[in-house]
């Protein structure tokens, strides 16, 4: 028996290598592994789990292992699971927000909450912050909801009230905290926030509670520590006063989560706040080769006031990460879409491959080409495009246009923005249209005092239908881009939006105008096709479910690549003004450039980073500075690799022709001149004779599809 328990130890030992063996034994006292990127510290705490559990230091049900999301609880579970070979059903995994939920679950009645409380999302804070900003008049100062709920969030998580960012008059933040409060508790409901704060005045008020979970918690375990927030921090100083066990880890360079209040602090002063605490360092990558890592420190070297850390890798050599620089978007995401095609054919899975941007509003063009090229993909932590909220409420006002029958359209718009027409309004308007039958919106006009409303909501619906009116007038005398740009004004969405002024509201007011470009796009290039058409495709877009089974390739933002790994990477969009992202005066660059190094250790085999000379809006086209900062001689581009590649595959053809080319006048990997172009590769021939058409990737053009009898290429040898 003795000798199987040795031989185990063994075993997850042995999985490690010396320095991190050193911070696994080292249980007891507080303790934070410091370290960069893909250098083993998520192993560590997953290994130190399963050694206290082996060591039998403590049982399941007394160790905390907090996560940053869902998804990796439900990875360290299993992987724990897995090098004990045992369950440990009870053990608390989970993030800060689940794991405090359960604690109020059990304890939230000495606030006054009963167990069944409601969890508040965005949207459930939002209409109670725009019912109070109507019905509070301390509130008079206030105009903008979402700011509102900032500064709710701020003086939550800060625990302290911000200053007066919006200028206002009267500002008096504490006012709109304790009605926002008095609302909350009248609903037994919490928001994100309070699922952090209120167990700390809960174990505040309470110390016999506190007393509980401190004794029960006999070892914490923190991962991501670099991105807590101070609420996070002191829940964990008040947790582990009694057993004093706690191992955070984490990495100064990957913390990107400042602008949601994250404190940087927290890492920084960890051996303040727990005193006595031993420093552990880890120095091999496993994740990376050699020649991405080079590049992501020559970034993350320009930093300042960072902890240096050595970084490196038994995997020397390595493909060169790959510079794409295309024309526009749509070239790059036509690149990418090519690029990941020829991956999967010569043997790559699909979910070892993942793209990133830094805007959610970047993915639609990238869903456009991979859906082209028929590539299955997923969005990760996201909506697809067409699925996002904003987008289904533009739509909503198109399918009006083109078709006033539909209520359920109806319903959406005539609420959204808000202006003043509420549900009993709109339910009253129902019922006369149903007596008259009649299209809601002919009932709109029909509307007199007889239908039991208030002249002023009279007045309100006449204001939109003359709205939907104007629009659908528009749509018959011009072209449905121009009618989705007026859309957008006309109806105040753009606006309603921009007025806003949080991160949140910006990214959405990206995607309308990424679906204004979209609309574009499509014009150009189907001239032929209607607002019908367009409106069909995006449906179809958004219902591409049953890709959702199967090997997929990931497309997500920076901030959702966290954590993660994958063989093959590609980071998009490395324009100034764009990553950066610069959307004030005092951009944060250095927390850019730390989202930058995340994604680029995210990368295992093969990194490509792409830019654009122009971006749909001209917005950005400058390459990103954090371009600049790798040398020139890291980086290889995609037209080494092709060329490389077609001579490979030049050679490969000589004996084995394949079929499909034979009755083209060139070859796949021929190379070709062309008078505007230049120098070209082929990738593909179609057609015969008079249809016969070339695909050419040329070098500053990227990928050209030419009729051959008007091309006039050259082949040279
Ligand atoms: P990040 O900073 O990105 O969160 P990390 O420091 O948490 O990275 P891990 O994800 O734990 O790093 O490890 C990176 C990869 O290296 C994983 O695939 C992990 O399994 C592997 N790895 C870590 N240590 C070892 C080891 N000693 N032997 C073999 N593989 C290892
Ligand atoms: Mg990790």
């Amino acid at each position: 028996m003795l000798t199987c328990k040795l031989f185990n130890y063994m075993n997850i030992l042995d999985n490690l290598n010396p320095a991190q063996r050193e911070a696994v034994i080292n249980t007891d006292g507080p303790s934070l592994v410091l370290a960069g990127a893909g250098s083993g510290k998520t192993r560590v705490l997953t290994y130190k789990v399963a050694y206290i559990l082996k060591e039998g230091l403590a049982k399941s049900w007394e160790i905390l292992a907090v996560t940053f999301t869902n998804k990796a609880a439900g990875e360290m579970r299993s992987r724990i699971e897995g090098l004990l070979g045992e369950d440990i059903g009870k053990m608390w995994v989970g993030t800060f927000h689940a794991i405090f939920a359960r604690v109020l679950r059990q304890y939230g009645h000495h606030l006054g909450y009963n167990q069944n409380f409601a969890i508040y999302d965005r949207e459930d804070q939002l209409k109670i912050v725009k019912e109070l900003i109507k019905n509070e008049p301390g509130l008079g100062w206030l105009d903008n909801p979402q700011r509102a709920l900032w500064i709710i969030s701020s003086i939550k998580s800060k625990l302290r009230p911000p200053e007066n960012i919006g200028g206002y008059q009267n500002y008096d933040p504490e006012f709109l905290f304790s009605a926002y409060e008095k609302r909350l508790k009248n609903s037994n409901a919490l928001d994100f926030d309070d699922l952090l704060v209120k167990p700390l005045n809960l174990f505040q008020q309470n110390p016999e509670i506190a007393a509980i979970y401190q004794s029960r918690f006999r070892y914490i375990l923190v991962d991501e520590f670099q991105d807590t927030n101070i609420a996070q921090n002191e829940l964990l100083k008040l947790l582990w006063l009694k057993h004093r066990n706690i191992t955070a880890v984490g990495d100064d360079d990957q913390a990107i989560y400042g602008w949601r209040g994250a404190e940087l602090k927290n890492i920084l002063q960890f051996a303040r706040d727990y005193p006595g605490a031993k420093i552990f360092r880890l120095e091999q990558n496993y994740r990376s080769t050699d020649s991405i890592l080079k590049a992501a420190q020559a970034v993350i070297d320009n930093n300042r006031g960072r902890h240096s850390k050595t970084l490196w890798t038994e995997k020397v050599g390595g493909n060169k990460p790959v510079l794409i620089s295309a024309d526009d978007d749509r070239e790059e995401a036509a690149v990418i879409a090519k690029e990941i095609l020829r991956l999967v054919e010569t043997g790559r899975k699909r979910d070892q491959i993942a793209v990133f941007y830094r805007t959610n509003a970047q993915s639609r063009i990238l869903e456009m080409f991979l859906l082209e090229e028929g590539i299955p993909y997923t969005i990760v932590g996201g909506l697809k495009f067409y699925q996002r909220k904003e987008i289904k409420d533009l739509l909503a006002y198109l399918k009006l246009i083109i078709n006033p029958n539909d209520n359920v359209s109806f319903d959406r718009v005539v609420k959204f923005p808000p202006r003043g027409i509420g549900a009993a309004t709109i339910a009253k308007l129902n019922e006369t249209a149903s007596a008259k039958n009649m299209q809601v919106l002919e009932a709109v006009d029909a509307l007199d005092e007889s239908s039991g409303l208030r002249q002023a909501a009279i007045n309100r619906l006449k204001g939109f239908g003359s709205l939907i009116k104007r629009l659908t007038e528009y749509e018959r005398q011009n072209s449905f881009p121009n009618l989705v740009k007026y859309t957008l004004t006309q109806s105040g969405l753009m606006e309603h939006f921009m007025a806003e002024g949080t991160e949140e509201a910006f990214s959405r007011a990206e995607n309308l105008r990424e679906f204004t470009a979209a609309a574009v796009d499509y014009y150009k290039r189907y001239p032929e096709r209607n607002l019908i058409d367009f409106l069909q495709e995006a449906a179809l877009v958004s219902d591409t479910d049953e890709w959702e089974e199967g090997e997929l390739v990931s497309l997500m933002t920076l901030h959702s690549a966290k954590g993660l790994e994958f063989p093959v990477v590609f980071i998009t969009g490395l324009e100034d003004g764009l990553f950066p992202l610069i959307r004030n005066d005092q951009p944060d660059i250095e927390e850019e450039r730390r989202l930058f190094y995340v994604g680029v250790t995210r990368a295992e085999e093969l990194l490509y980073i792409s830019h654009t000379g122009f971006r749909r809006g001209g917005m950005y086209n400058t390459p990103s500075r954090f371009l600049k900062e790798i040398p020139k001689e890291l980086l290889d581009t995609i037209e080494r690799l092709q060329q490389r590649l077609s001579r490979a595959s030049r050679k490969e053809t000589k004996h084995d022709k394949i079929p499909a080319f034979d009755s083209a006048k060139f070859k796949r990997g021929d190379m070709v001149n062309h008078s505007k172009f230049g120098d070209g590769i082929v990738e593909s021939c179609e057609g015969k004779g008079e249809n016969e058409t070339v695909t050419l990737f040329f070098r500053g053009y990227g990928m050209k599809k030419l009729l051959v009898k008007f091309a006039k290429l050259k082949l040279v040898k």
